[in-house]
């Protein structure tokens, strides 16, 4: 089950503020993260709407990533410099011309 909008929104703090996103001025905003320019870090605010937005978009790509995880879990992953099968080689590889 998802996390309604209030659930999420009350784990942020909310200040006035500008949203890096959709660029609203004066509206509620909570920090979500930080952009460095030139060695200096700043505070990234984004209102609600987009903060719940931000928050299913990292929801999508954790599940895809999660899924895509699983479907490779089966097969092992072949060394680096290995022919890309599972068996074993019996004789050594043909040599490139
Ligand atoms: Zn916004």
């Amino acid at each position: 089950m998802g996390v309604r909008p209030g659930e999420l929104w009350n784990r942020f703090d909310w200040a006035t503020g500008n949203c890096f996103r959709c660029e609203q001025t004066n509206v509620p905003v909570a920090e979500v993260g930080e952009i460095a320019m030139a060695g200096t870090a700043f505070p990234l605010c984004a209102c609600q709407r987009c903060v719940f937005r931000l928050e299913q978009l990292h929801w999508t790509m954790s599940e895809r990533a999660a899924r895509l995880r699983n479907a490779q879990a089966p097969g092992q992953p072949s060394p680096l410099g290995q022919w890309p099968t599972k068996a074993p080689l019996n004789r050594p590889p043909a040599h490139v011309a």
